[in-house]
């Protein structure tokens, strides 16, 4: 297998692989499918995490390579699994210490929504002036079926659900633009997703399944 990249790209963003470590097993998660492997790059950080210096130094690498227009936290993990080094990163970005790339920088956080349990506390107050933007995997309003399509881990199970919409709605009076997501095949009523997106004055993107 080719060597593990811990930034790649996609489209017009480079992306940060920061963990594979998930606390939920989406039953539409293309991981295993495709065997770590996101187009030509091999995802696979499972053995090795990097530092957030190794980050901050790929960065500037890749942007020497080739232009991009966002940096997203985006691997086959769940990036608030390791929040400090997201915000490091952040931090680096915003305090213009990564040559060439504006301080203020577009970030995105692509995310299962399950960060405040994850750490413990609510964090959105942490990614207020580091992250402009978060699309959270929601997926479904049915509490049963949030189950059923993200699959936690036992410890999410109970809360899980509440805390994403939480989540969701913080995200949604503090930082630039949040979208929620969902795929159009697996049941889920999308209608309702559309009322929480307007209540909230958020985006809803309906995807199919890959
Ligand atoms: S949150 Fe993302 S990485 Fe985790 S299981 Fe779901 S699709 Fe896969």
């Amino acid at each position: 297998m080719n060597t593990a990249k811990i930034v790649y790209r996609y489209k017009n963003g480079l992306y940060i692989n920061l963990t594979n470590k998930c606390p939920t097993n989406c039953i539409f998660c293309i991981k295993h499918l495709w065997k770590m492997q996101f187009h030509k790059y091999n995802l696979d950080i499972s053995k090795f995490e990097p530092k957030a210096a190794t980050y901050i130094n790929a960065i500037g690498e890749e942007l020497k390579i080739a232009d991009f227009k966002e940096l997203i936290f985006c691997g086959y993990g769940e990036p608030t699994m390791r929040l400090a080094e997201m915000l490091e990163i952040s931090n680096a970005i915003r305090a213009g210490k990564i040559d060439g790339l504006r301080n203020d920088f577009k970030i995105r956080l692509n995310t299962n929504g399950l960060g405040d349990l994850i750490n413990e506390r609510n964090i959105v107050s942490q990614l207020i002036g580091k992250i402009n933007t978060a699309t959270i995997s929601l997926n479904t309003m049915d509490p049963e079926q949030w189950l059923h399509l993200m699959n936690p881990l036992e410890k999410y199970r109970e809360k899980g659900f509440l805390s994403v919409l939480r989540f969701i709605e913080d995200c949604s009076k503090n930082l630039d633009e949040t979208t929620i997501t969902a795929i159009d095949n697996l049941g889920a009523d999308i209608e309702k997703l559309n009322i929480l997106a307007e209540k909230l004055k958020i985006n809803l993107r309906v995807r199919s399944k890959l």
